[in-house]
């Protein structure tokens, strides 16, 4: 288990005109920009990741450090792996703690947006660490909830991967498993020779959030459609 507490973040205007839907073109206010100092301050990302073994497997059920986790996705995705990435990644709660303090609703959905992006890139900082790290080549991931086959509740044996996570990293977890702060992640990367995308299997339509077409065929080899 290993704590990264100092990841860096800086903030990509062009990315966040993206974001945003904006004109490439668009020319941010001082007013901006001044939100984006101010957001990228408080702005404090940590990542908290184990090496794990997957155990067994056994139907739609595979057990990871001896914890038991239920998704045929996740097993089928695991069958030839033995080690994976257990992790959980936060941006902290100070950025949240100003949105929710302010009147101001542009000023609230910038915010929003810039911590959406700081998680983001929060992410691939801890994913290409562990690539460099453990000479790895590809790695794919998966987080509880993402999908049906997944469901949330499966936070709870993933958090009871790790110790003490509240003190490590400041995340806690609800009876509703979701997580404080908000802007946090959880999940589990593993190595892959084809990239995996859980929006693959997900037919939910219009999701700004979408990273791959959803594919019938397969979410058939998974072994999850009905027909
Ligand atoms: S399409 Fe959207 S809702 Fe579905 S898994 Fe992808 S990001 Fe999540």
């Amino acid at each position: 288990m290993r704590v990264l507490d100092t990841i860096p973040f800086h903030l990509d205007f062009d990315e966040l005109k993206r974001q945003l839907h904006l004109n490439r073109k668009t020319v941010f206010s001082a007013d901006v920009r001044k939100l984006a100092g101010l957001a990228e301050s408080l702005i404090k990302a940590k990542a908290i990741y184990a090496v794990s073994c997957v155990n067994r497997r056994v139907g739609d059920t595979v057990e990871v450090d001896g914890v038991t986790f239920t998704s045929r996705v996740l097993r089928v995705n695991l069958d030839k792996v033995e080690s994976v990435f257990p992790f959980i990644i936060t941006i902290g709660r100070a950025l949240e703690d100003e949105a929710s303090s302010c009147n101001d609703l542009l000023r609230q959905f910038y915010l929003e947006a810039i911590g959406d992006m700081a998680l983001r890139s929060s992410r691939q900082y801890l994913e290409k660490f562990l690539k460099r790290h453990f000479g790895l080549g590809q790695l794919s991931r998966m987080s509880p909830g993402s999908l049906k086959d997944w469901p949330i509740t499966e936070q709870k044996p993933l958090f009871s991967l790790f110790d003490d996570v509240e003190n490590l990293v400041g995340v806690t977890l609800t009876e509703s498993m979701l997580m404080i702060p908000r802007k946090s992640v959880s999940g589990i990367f593993f190595p892959t020779e084809v990239m995996f995308f859980s929006c693959q299997l997900c037919p939910r339509n219009g999701c700004p959030a979408r990273k791959a077409p959803y594919d019938e065929t397969l979410e058939k080899e998974y072994g999850l459609h009905d027909g």
